[in-house]
């Protein structure tokens, strides 16, 4: 017997209209690349999406083709997103971090037909542009005022090919698995793979990313997402910031300490989330300014590990709660939020911290396992750590074209090539990437943990832990460092400070300083050319 309820397709167009019918006057407030401030509301987003799909298609644009985006967090961007989808087009970010060349092969592998770009990237575009047969278009994101002169063919100003259009449009009503969005993944080894979000993937994951034990999210809140739409979906906010009607505030290009700082205070935002360095730029600048962030409630952290140090500033010096999230472009990218289940609920201080230090539990749709090599499954002991593997109705089952099976399983499972162990009340704690977990005399030690420990001496700006070859362990740690301005802590410092509050094994052979710590385009240390660094490196101890 079939259940007899309505077919509504789980379509991303029904997210937008939906803020617009119940939250229409809600703001949509932008930090302009041009500069300065801008105010709309879902009722005008939604109406200019449907000018953009009315002029996607009359340009011929049609459902499947690619239209890639290179911007900055804006109410354009939005908008653009939106009308792509709108025709069963596929949206595909652009990650402005890239190597110029890196983006060539990911807009020729996407074949990409057309292109939203901002200002600021033209002169990239300029030079990609031509190595791409697929491109037909350029869309620049400005108005007549502001556009600049370029030898490019076929480019547009947004704001007057926007005119053209009269918005009385008709969603394309689209089977709800099709195909729209598409980002690749940073791809630290190899070529970057493509994940493909369907409509019912980015519906469903942003209704999980509204439940309160995940993000949490109100039509009350007043959202900034600094996470960028070309950074694993902007978390996706870009669809449950408009579904549940939050007022939403983009910061643009502008991503340093003071310019996040002027956004939350100005616009009162309560809710924010972003990768740890754009956090480390913040509490800077506060401490700098004794500045404090009386409107905020809540900062989802992730993208990479959350230091303690950092929980610990915003909860006891601003009163702002934390919750870190670990999740990955495979995922839509929401995986898992450490907020706090009764099992946890009386913890206060250093126990407290603990819990909020792991990468959370996860929400429903998303079932979690660690397993050894052999795939057999470890208990859940809150020790023992394996690869950690992932399915649900908003992880990839595929990568575009084929790429990358070897991580995917008969039972559905996803290999997320994290290494990580899963406590008793099911909170899950990543120790290392796989390829970076150091293999000392047979056992593992987790380079995260040792990061964290070294993050928090309040003389080190940021640390990174090799495995360094070693003629009788295979490999042992070295302690990578980067000093804060003006301060020379020494290696017996540092090694004295972390002292006692690891396994013995695990702490680090030596300890080098290094000016920088190179960095991916996603904003996570680059260790396969840290280890290309030190791979003439003698410990101490050899
Ligand atoms: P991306 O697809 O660029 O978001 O990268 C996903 C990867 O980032 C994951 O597989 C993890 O290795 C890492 N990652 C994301 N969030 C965290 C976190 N909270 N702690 C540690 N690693 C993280």
């Amino acid at each position: 017997m079939l259940g007899l309820m309505q077919e509504w397709p789980l379509l991303c167009h029904k997210i937008l209209d939906h803020a617009a019918r119940q939250h229409g006057n809600r703001e949509i407030v932008s930090r302009t690349v041009e500069g300065p401030i801008v105010r709309t509301t879902y009722a005008d987003a939604r109406v200019r999406a449907l000018k953009v799909a009315q002029l996607l298609e009359r340009d011929g644009y049609k459902l499947g083709d690619r239209i890639a985006t290179l911007a900055w967090n804006t109410a354009r961007h939005l908008e653009a997103w939106y009308g792509i989808m709108g025709i069963g087009a596929v949206y595909h970010t652009l990650n402005p971090r890239l190597f110029p060349e890196q983006l060539v092969w990911i807009m020729n592998h996407a074949e990409d037909k057309c292109l939203f770009v901002d200002l600021t990237f033209m002169p990239l575009v300029e030079k990609i542009a031509p190595l791409v047969p697929s491109l037909q278009k350029v869309i620049v994101f400005t108005d007549a005022a502001h556009m600049p002169q370029t030898a490019l063919p076929n480019v547009v100003t947004y704001e007057e090919w926007l005119a053209q259009a009269d918005g009385d449009f008709q969603w394309r009503e689209v089977d709800e698995h099709t195909a729209c969005g598409m980002c690749y993944t940073s791809g630290t080894t190899g070529d970057p793979k493509g994940v493909v979000y369907s409509h019912r993937s980015n519906v469903l994951h942003a209704m999980i990313a509204c439940m309160p034990d995940a993000m949490g999210i109100s039509s009350r809140d007043v959202i900034m997402p600094v996470v960028p739409m070309f950074h694993a979906n902007a978390w996706g906010l870009a669809q449950s910031v408009p579904m549940v009607g939050a007022k939403l505030v983009m910061p643009g290009g502008k991503m340093d300490g003071e310019s996040i700082y002027h956004l939350l205070d100005s616009e009162k935002v309560s809710f924010t989330a972003a990768v740890p360095t754009v956090w480390l730029m913040l509490l800077q600048y506060l401490e700098e300014t004794g500045k404090k962030l009386p409107y905020l409630n809540k900062v989802v952290i992730g993208g990479s590990a959350c230091p303690r140090a950092m929980t610990e500033k915003f909860e006891r010096n601003y009163d702002v709660e934390v919750i870190h999230a670990w999740g990955m472009t495979e995922m839509s990218p929401l995986g898992t939020l450490a907020t706090i289940k009764p099992e946890y609920a009386g913890l206060t201080g250093d126990a407290l911290l603990n819990v909020k230090q792991t990468q959370g539990h996860p929400p429903f749709g998303v079932e979690m396992k660690v397993t050894d090599d052999e795939n057999r499954e470890h208990p859940w002991d809150g020790k023992t750590f394996g690869r950690l593997k992932v399915r649900g109705p908003a992880v990839a089952g595929a990568y575009y074209g084929g790429a990358g099976v070897e991580q995917f399983d008969e039972e559905g499972w996803f290999d997320t090539g994290d290494v990580a162990h899963i406590d008793p009340n099911g909170y899950m704690q990543i120790t290392d990437r796989a390829k970076d977990v150091i293999k000392s005399g047979g056992e593992w030690i987790s380079t995260i943990d040792l990061e964290n420990l070294a993050v928090g001496h309040p003389d080190v700006a940021e640390a990174a832990v090799i495995g360094i070859a070693h003629p009788k362990w295979d490999e042992r740690p070295l302690l990578v460092v980067v000093r804060k301005a003006g301060k020379e802590p020494t290696k017996t410092d540092l090694l004295g400070f972390m002292e006692g509050k690891v396994a013995k094994w695990w702490m680090p052979d030596d300890v080098a300083f290094v000016d920088a710590i190179p960095h991916t385009a996603t904003g996570k240390i680059q260790k396969t050319t840290l280890r290309q660094q030190f791979k003439d490196y003698k410990l101490p101890t050899a």
